[in-house]
């Protein structure tokens, strides 16, 4: 079996958050490989325990990678107060007698997005609306890396490192097989310290609330963060989308702090959420001209949760206005992009982020936790990544075994197949999961 039919066979999807299938990205030839560790949600850890656990895992992932992307230049990017893991990850490079090399990173954010450690690692910038293969590039990410590096050594993706911090007792990353119920996740970290709480799944910049800890773990999953209940991360996302638009519509002075604070204009891309905002006293029809400034927003956050003096919502507004948008914009007739001269001097230090989201007192040190936690059952998303979602091939009542295929990908489509995270007999299988409860001595 050859390298793109291992990590397909295993199911190796970006563990970034976009969960697109990684065999997919792995067939094209590229000058550069860029690896983003560059973790930049607010209390997240888990990418920078992997790198200080396992450096020699992740720089073999690498090393596969640029091998079969016929990458040249192979960087990882990683912010500079990770001083562990840059070692480790150095040390890695030498014993494996690797060429990658590593270029770090103020700590500020957003240093994930893509543009950005696109334009901060290779001084290109990827066209509008595009890709980073459209300047000879691939990103991947850490967790990506090292389950590419597994895949190989046929071990699919059955478990998931997750940070799970905040107001919990003992704040730690911890890995788990895929399915297991975040009600469990968080008992990990001892529970919550607070009788009413809140709980956000992948950062407060980037994530969602979750409304029900019944919900599972996926690929995709990266941490939960829990909050107080009437914290102003968790308040604010109390609004329906229409209370959301009458303030804003009302509210909005125009200032456009949202825009001079945006990392994408200011890296000299045409996204203009105060414009989007002024659209929301327009009619349907009219919006249509505003909402084109919101087509190439990341969703990143910092204009909602930062930049506005008002507590607005400009980065909701530019999703709605994605969703809405009748007339795509012609990027090609855009004036070139220029990177903004104030673009150094406005980043947003990670620290001053927790300042102002009322998070910093959760910034402390967490624990790690290499072992795999057994839940006694779990509910597997047939969902877990881009494309169509794969199709069950094993029965109820039937015994599978740990790493075993349960789900493939549809004859033809983009996808990922799925494999069993425990041992034990499947129990129910729906359209959108199927569960197994475990069995063996381990659940004795
Ligand atoms: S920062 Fe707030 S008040 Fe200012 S233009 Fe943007 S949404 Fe309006
Ligand atoms: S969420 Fe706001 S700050 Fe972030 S890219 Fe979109 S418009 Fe810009």
């Amino acid at each position: 079996m050859n390298f793109i039919e291992k990590i397909k066979n295993a199911g190796v999807v970006g563990a970034g958050g976009a969960g697109f299938p990684t065999h997919v990205k792995m067939g094209t030839t590229v000058e550069w490989l860029l690896v983003n560790a560059a973790e930049c949600e607010p209390l997240m850890h888990k990418d920078k325990e992997l790198m200080q656990h396992y450096a020699d895992t992740i720089v073999q992932g690498i090393k596969l990678a640029a091998e079969h992307t016929k990458a040249q230049k192979i960087v990882i990017g990683i912010k500079s107060k990770n001083t562990k893991a840059i070692a480790s990850l150095n040390t890695a490079i030498k014993k494996a007698n690797s060429p990658a090399t590593i270029h770090e990173f103020a700590d500020y954010y957003p240093a994930g997005d893509e543009y950005e450690i696109v334009a901060g690692i290779t001084g290109k910038l990827i066209p509008p609306a595009g890709i980073p293969l459209d300047i000879g590039a691939v990103v991947s990410n850490i967790e990506t890396l090292y389950n590419i590096a597994r895949a190989v050594e046929d071990i699919p993706v059955i478990y998931k490192y997750m940070t799970i911090a905040g107001a919990v007792k003992n704040p730690v990353t911890v890995c788990v097989p895929i399915g297991t119920s975040y009600n469990e996740v968080l008992s990990l970290a001892g529970g919550s310290t607070l009788p009413a709480f809140a709980v956000i799944e992948n950062g407060v910049m980037m994530g969602q609330q979750v409304s029900d800890l019944r919900k599972t773990v996926t690929k995709q999953t990266g941490g939960l963060i829990v909050l107080p209940a009437d914290h102003r991360a968790i308040t604010r996302y109390q609004k329906s989308t229409k209370e959301m638009n009458r303030i804003g519509k009302s509210a909005c002075d125009q200032c456009s702090y949202c825009t001079e604070f945006c990392p994408r204009y200011l890296l000299g891309y045409d996204i203009q959420p105060h414009l989007v905002m002024r659209g929301l006293g327009f009619t349907a029809m009219g919006q249509d001209f505003w909402n084109q400034y919101a087509s190439l927003c990341c969703n990143c956050g910092l204009c909602t949760l930062y930049a506005c003096p008002e507590d607005l919502y400009p980065r909701e507004a530019c999703f709605q206005a994605k969703a809405n948008m009748q007339v795509k914009p012609d990027h090609s007739k855009h004036k070139p992009i220029k990177i903004h001269p104030m673009k150094e001097y406005r980043r947003i230090p990670g620290k001053q982020l927790q300042n102002k989201l009322g998070i910093r007192q959760y910034d402390v040190p967490t624990g790690f936790i290499a072992e795999v936690y057994q839940p006694k059952e779990v509910r597997i998303s047939l969902q877990q990544h881009i494309g169509a979602a794969a199709v069950p091939v094993v029965e109820v009542n039937e015994l599978v075994q740990t790493g075993q295929l349960i789900a493939h990908i549809p004859e033809g489509k983009l996808g990922a197949p799925v494999h069993a995270s425990i041992s034990g007999r499947v129990q129910e299988i729906t359209d959108a999961l199927i569960r197994i409860e475990g069995e063996g001595e381990e659940y004795k």
